[in-house]
């Protein structure tokens, strides 16, 4: 990489989903840092029993989403088409390279994964990056928002379940093969240290990581876990391991406001030459 930091980001939100901005205004933004490129990758979550979740009943947030927290693909398919035009249209009027994207939260019960294919059929998108979210019970029929289980259970042999499933969940959107790359590996540190710190679940972070390099499928690191955790997303130590399988990496802000476009860049640019880290996805 030549310059000092990355001059693009692949993962951003606009308020199609839980942005704040319009497409529009990002793209701006992203010009005015000079950036060559931007894909924005708002939220496609779909779980059949999404609406039943006990999720919605605690987060009015997630009760006013329906597009977002969504129990139905077929219900979205034409906001979604609406949206990837808008893209386009933007990226031409703007004269700049757009990548019309979506972060997914993968789910494993029966037929998920054939109607998530089907519906991205039917979609003019470029890219979709796999990002998680939700956990869910064994069955993988029944979900919660991952920043909920502390509320919803006091059990801690529960958090392991959850959070063991968690992990194999991203292990299995990495060997579907349809994601250019996973997203915020260790999301799950926003529940704190006692059920999720750095060094937890430190078995299943290795063999996630193991899977990545297996699959060549590249992951992120994020300046939002600044915004959350105070630290990148992943860690230190899981960044350590993901430089000695020479796993490859692309520096994410997660941005939902234009404000975070290409925040802290220069600082992860780095954290990964400190790591050795020089194997890099470009699209
Ligand atoms: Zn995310
Ligand atoms: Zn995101």
């Amino acid at each position: 990489m030549q310059n000092k930091f990355q001059t693009f980001s692949y993962h951003s939100h606009t308020n199609f989903s839980d942005g704040k901005c319009s497409i529009t205004e990002m793209v701006c933004r992203a010009k005015e840092l000079g950036f060559s490129e931007l894909g924005i990758s708002d939220h496609l979550i779909v779980h059949k029993n999404m609406r039943q979740s006990p999720s919605c009943v605690v987060n009015a947030y997630m009760q006013k989403e329906p597009h977002i927290y969504c129990s139905d693909f077929d219900a979205i398919l034409e906001r979604f088409q609406r949206h990837c035009d808008e893209m386009r249209q933007v990226a031409k009027a703007e004269n700049f390279k757009l990548y019309t994207g979506f972060e997914v939260d993968f789910f494993t019960y029966d037929g998920w994964l054939e109607e998530l294919q089907d519906f991205l059929q039917k979609l003019d998108y470029d890219y979709v990056i796999s990002g998680n979210h939700f956990l869910f019970d064994e069955s993988g029929e029944n979900l919660i928002n991952l920043t909920d289980l502390k509320e919803l259970y006091t059990d801690r042999a529960i958090y392991r379940d959850y959070l063991n499933r968690h992990f194999k969940a991203m292990a299995q959107a990495v060997e579907s093969g349809m994601f250019k790359f996973l997203a915020h590996i260790d999301y799950a540190r926003r529940l704190g240290d006692d059920i999720c710190g750095p060094t937890d679940f430190w078995a299943e972070k290795i063999a996630l990581l193991d899977t990545l390099a297996a699959n060549n499928v590249p992951m992120e690191i994020s300046t939002k876990g600044l915004r959350r955790v105070n630290d990148y997303f992943p860690s230190d130590n899981i960044l350590a391991e993901a430089a000695k399988r020479n796993i490859c990496f692309v520096v994410s802000d997660d941005a939902h406001h234009t404000s975070e476009l290409g925040l802290n860049f220069t600082d992860a640019e780095k954290t990964l030459q400190k790591h050795g880290i020089k194997n890099r996805l470009k699209f």
